[in-house]
């Protein structure tokens, strides 16, 4: 059993895009058991696909195509595909009535030429598009199946999960299940991580365990493999229990959760309210926050204090503060975290100044260099970043505002349940 990946469009060819849906869709498949043995590139030519899709039936028993099912003139999967298998193409009205309807929620007009997002050739199935125009088309041709999906990277995937996947497994060419747990990381450099996790990471490891790292997230994906998603799951489970152990506090979570969505959680969990003071990191902290729904009740609210004199009438840091310290300096990072707390009520408030550059940095006070504020019924702390000189603004921004909150999350953990 072998499959081939065609990316069908001449931007692809022509270099002005890169083709990421063949190796999120070789990921995919490798990931079911299912071996990509090649990966085709076309331009929009009718010649070029037949040639392609019959070299593709030749060799493989899968062909998975991307792209040229839309309604324009360069758009030829469908008509290839007719050609290929010397067969007419045909209108499918259930699959014309989908795309009126799609056109209508979105209130705009269907032109005429969407009509042939309609045709399919005879004897294939269509694939419905629930997220976009274009369906799908499922077609055996001898030994070889070919699945077309749409070219926009978000309405391939979901059509690969909704429709290609259960067909794969219902042909009995999925019969074992891998599945990949992914736990997150926060707190520590990603060769310091490594170097704790090396009997994980060994090659050859049952389950295998790889590390990445994003935006100084780090991650530590399981890897388990089974008969079915049970035994795939409980083969990780021993795997996932040391790395929680092992790790402690650092783990923020499975799957998509990054420092936002954990600090979020234990919001919800202690039931505190959270203020910030924001000076280098211009709001960031307060947008990572925010961009979590359902933070609302616990999120009260921030000052982007990035000159003396918002630091001064918003969150009353005293003048003299600054012209002793300086604005970069632990007593007014935690005199900005005091007047947060105060101004907005909070139980938790976070803050920080600093220098993010590229310019600014003197030799006592360098680019990268950030002091963070916390303040709490208990008082309040502060903490000195040295995220390097050599660091971009943004990374410099960054780093520090999830750092901070990561802090949140740090502080949080001891408070008590007050879930209702
Ligand atoms: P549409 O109905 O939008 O025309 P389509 O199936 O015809 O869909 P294309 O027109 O080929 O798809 O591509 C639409 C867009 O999707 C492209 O402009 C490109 O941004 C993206 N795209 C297409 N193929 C790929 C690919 N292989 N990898 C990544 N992105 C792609
Ligand atoms: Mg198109």
């Amino acid at each position: 059993m072998r499959a081939e990946i065609v990316a069908i469009g001449s931007e692809l060819v022509s270099g002005q895009g890169l083709d990421t849906n063949s190796q999120w869709l070789s990921r995919a498949l490798e990931a079911h058991g299912i071996p990509v043995a090649f990966h085709t590139t076309i331009g929009d030519q009718l010649d070029d696909h037949v040639s392609t899709f019959r070299i593709a039936a030749g060799r493989a028993e899968l062909v998975i195509m991307t792209g040229g099912l839309g309604p324009t003139q360069d758009d030829l999967t469908r008509e290839a595909l007719a050609a290929t298998a010397q067969v007419s193409l045909r209108e499918d009205p259930g699959s014309l009535e989908a795309i009126r309807r799609m056109f209508a929620r979105r209130n705009r007009p269907m032109a005429d030429r969407n009509k042939v997002q309609a045709l399919f050739p005879q004897g294939a199935e269509p694939l419905p598009n629930r997220v976009g125009t274009a369906p799908g088309i499922w077609m055996e041709l001898g030994p070889t199946t070919f699945a077309c999906l749409p070219g926009i990277p978000s309405e391939m995937k979901v059509m690969f999960h909704e429709h290609v996947l259960p067909r794969l497994r219902r042909r009995g060419w999925i019969n074992r299940s891998i599945i990949e747990r992914k736990i997150n990381l926060f707190g520590r450099g990603e060769s310091d991580i490594e170097a704790d996790a090396l009997d994980l990471t060994a090659r050859g490891r049952v389950p295998e365990v790889g590390i990445t790292a994003h935006d100084a997230t780090i991650s530590l994906r399981i890897r388990g493999e089974g008969a079915n998603e049970e035994e795939a799951l409980r083969q990780t489970e021993a795997t996932a229990a040391l790395i929680h152990q092992r790790f402690g506090s650092m783990v923020l979570g499975e799957g998509a959760i990054d420092v936002s969505e954990a600090v979020v959680a234990q919001l919800e969990r202690t039931r505190a309210t959270l203020a910030t003071a924001e000076s280098c990191t211009g709001g960031l902290i307060a947008h990572l926050i925010t961009a979590i729904a359902g933070v609302s009740p616990f999120y009260l609210g921030g000052v982007v204090s990035y000159s003396n004199v918002a630091k001064a009438t918003l969150l009353d840091v005293p003048s003299e503060l600054m012209e002793s310290y300086g604005a970069v300096s632990p007593e007014v990072a935690a005199a900005m975290a005091r007047g947060a707390r105060a101004r907005l009520g909070a139980d938790i408030s976070i803050s920080a100044t600093g220098v993010a550059g590229p310019s600014g940095g003197s030799d006592e006070k360098p680019v990268g260099l950030v002091y963070l504020g916390l303040a709490t019924a208990a008082g309040v702390q502060t903490r000195r970043l040295d995220i390097g000189p050599e660091q971009p603004r943004d990374i410099i921004q960054r780093r520090s505002a999830k750092i901070a909150l990561n802090w949140v999350r740090l502080t949080l953990r001891s408070w008590p349940d007050r879930t209702p």
